[in-house]
């Protein structure tokens, strides 16, 4: 249980509306608690990392290299999104390699389950704008794919609804809510260095191009020898390219890795060489030295941090850890932390 005197359905405050506090702020808002979501951005949630990434909800196709509690997380939490997100595509991620990255291609069937091969015929018939472009495919069928920048608002929306409050515009630090009364739980990303100095920021640059020559329902993931490089559908033929990561705390996009992005883009399709430039980003991963999230819990001050490339995948597994952890007093002992 709490190690604090506060009941188990005290107010609590979220600090921070980036995908990990949205997630937290909607399971406790659920659950009864008076919830408060200060964000000091404005509702655009601009300078949040969240708002720059892909959005894929990707656990078997991660599994190349991120850690078996990645896949836990993010298996459970594809259930969170289909339950309370039920329109959430999930079309499922395509992973295609050209001849000369063969060997990487079998490596990546090798290290992941979860999917099924499909020959050009395959491939086709599910993206026929693919049609002739690859021999083959990995075909990852329940994985899904969300547009950060429309479901952060939906949360935020959804939290509302489930009688929750939340505060644009309100910039606060876990010190300036130590005499509230509740729960804080402190979900700053990469803003949270100053109570967790050993957060680093992983740069991942991002391009969003426009075309009407090519049609995906799914992502489709490159083989590439440094980065997992993809494109991803969003509406009105815009197409994300992602994603650098570059141990880097710098902004802005470089001409190598605009390079990189636009030439997996062409390699996907070259009818995307073809396609308009709407813009440039990118966004600093928060993430602790072992690339592992981490709930760390003193009584009754919480934090949620280190979800490296993994949020939009794993936060509502962590919100729903943490919800346990309050409610009931679960531990979960390969993500939290105890003070
Ligand atoms: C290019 C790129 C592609 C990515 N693709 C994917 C992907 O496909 N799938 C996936 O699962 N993950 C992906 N990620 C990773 C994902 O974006 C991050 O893991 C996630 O956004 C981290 O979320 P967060 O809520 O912890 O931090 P943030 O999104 O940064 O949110 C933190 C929030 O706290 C607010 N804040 C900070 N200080 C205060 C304060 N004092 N008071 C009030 N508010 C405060 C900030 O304004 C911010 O809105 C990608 C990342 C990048 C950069």
């Amino acid at each position: 249980m709490l190690q604090t005197t506060k009941r188990p359905d005290s107010p609590v405050s979220i600090i921070g509306a980036g995908i990990a506090g949205a997630w937290q702020a909607l399971l406790f808002a659920q659950a009864g608690h008076a919830v408060t979501l200060h964000e000091r951005g404005d509702a655009a949630m601009t300078d949040a990392t969240s708002h720059w990434a892909g959005g894929m909800l990707a656990p078997w196709c991660e599994a190349e290299v991120a850690e078996p509690v990645i896949s836990r997380l993010g298996l459970r939490s594809l259930d969170i999104w289909r339950r309370e997100l039920p329109d959430t595509p999930f079309n499922g991620s395509l992973v295609v390699a050209h001849p000369r990255e063969r060997n990487d291609f079998e490596r990546f069937a090798r290290m992941t389950g979860g999917h099924r091969r499909l020959d050009a015929a395959g491939l086709a018939e599910l993206e026929p704008s693919l049609e002739g472009r690859f021999r083959d495919a990995l075909f990852f069928p329940t994985e899904g794919h969300v547009e950060p920048r429309r479901v952060l608002p939906k949360l935020h929306e959804r939290i509302k609804a489930a009688g929750g409050t939340i505060k644009f515009s309100s910039d606060v630090s876990a010190q300036d809510l130590q005499d509230v009364d509740g729960i804080v739980i402190d979900c700053r990303g990469l803003a949270a260095r100053d109570e967790q100095p050993e957060l680093r920021g992983v740069k991942g640059e991002m391009i969003l191009i426009e075309t009407g020559e090519v049609e995906l329902s799914r992502p489709v993931r490159l083989i590439h020898p440094r980065w997992p490089l993809y494109v991803i559908p969003r509406e009105q033929g815009l197409f994300m390219l992602g994603a650098t990561s570059i141990e880097a705390e710098d902004t802005g996009v470089s001409v190598r890795s605009a390079l990189e992005l636009l030439g997996a883009a062409y390699a996907v399709h070259p009818a995307f060489g073809e396609a308009r430039i709407v813009e440039f980003g990118s966004g600093l991963r928060p993430a602790f030295p072992d690339n592992l999230p981490r709930i760390g819990i003193r009584g009754s001050r919480i934090s949620v941090n280190g979800l490296y490339r993994h949020g939009f995948l794993i936060a509502p597994a962590l919100a729903e850890l943490t919800l346990q952890y309050v409610q009931r007093g679960q531990i979960d002992n390969e993500v939290m932390q105890c003070a």
